[in-house]
């Protein structure tokens, strides 16, 4: 099953589509879908079948969403801003979880990319220097997207508790502002109904 699942794979290419360019953080975000994929599903995975959780707003998570289908829309990619190159997959169907976290220093990758870095973004940087980097960093990236998974990541399979299905709600008026908030945002400012920013102020 999980050569099947490898063929079914979105190419690479497609992540470069939908991100807008190559970098090591959707090779990153790529690799990781891949591996979900392979242990987690039963079958290519449906619509809302998968649940990703990210510990980072970082390119990487653009590949989740464009290889596994999780989107913040559907309510199946979660974000929770740790700075973390972590990522957890649920299958909610199997309940079977799996968290896969970067276990490798990309300078340790490509020893050459961080002296490219630091000199393309030095301020007496010059084209010559920009060029060393796109090609370090398309070398630390080719790099990422060829290695063994087991090498990348550490993966451990976990025990979660499957999130709830993304619910419908429904809407009320701000008190103060006047515009409609879904009622699971709203708060309540003395005794009145108000959205996330009018609470604040
Ligand atoms: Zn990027
Ligand atoms: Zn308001």
């Amino acid at each position: 099953m999980a050569d099947n699942i490898k063929s079914l794979l979105t190419p690479f290419s497609e992540v470069t589509k939908f991100h807008g360019h190559t970098c090591p953080g959707t090779a990153i975000g790529y690799r990781a879908s891949e591996i979900a994929l392979n242990k987690l599903s039963s079958s290519k995975a449906g619509d809302e079948e998968f649940i990703a959780i990210v510990e980072n707003d970082s390119c990487s998570v653009d590949a989740i969403q464009a290889v596994t289908g999780c989107t913040m829309g559907k309510g199946n990619l979660i974000l929770r801003d740790y700075g973390k190159q972590t990522y957890t997959f649920i299958n909610r169907k199997t309940g079977d979880a799996l968290r896969i976290s970067l276990d490798q220093d990309l300078n340790e990758i490509n020893p050459n990319f961080k002296t490219a870095r630091i000199k393309a973004l030095a301020s007496g940087a010059d084209e010559a220097d920009k060029k060393e980097f796109e090609k370090q960093k398309n070398i630390l990236t080719e790099k990422i997207l060829k290695m063994l998974g087991e090498e990348l990541f550490k993966i451990e399979k976990v025990n979660l508790q499957v999130p709830d299905k993304a619910s419908i709600y429904g809407s009320v008026k701000c008190a103060e502002c006047g515009e409609q908030v879904s009622e699971h945002r709203a708060r309540v400012k003395n005794g009145r109904i108000v959205c996330i920013p009018c609470f604040g102020d």
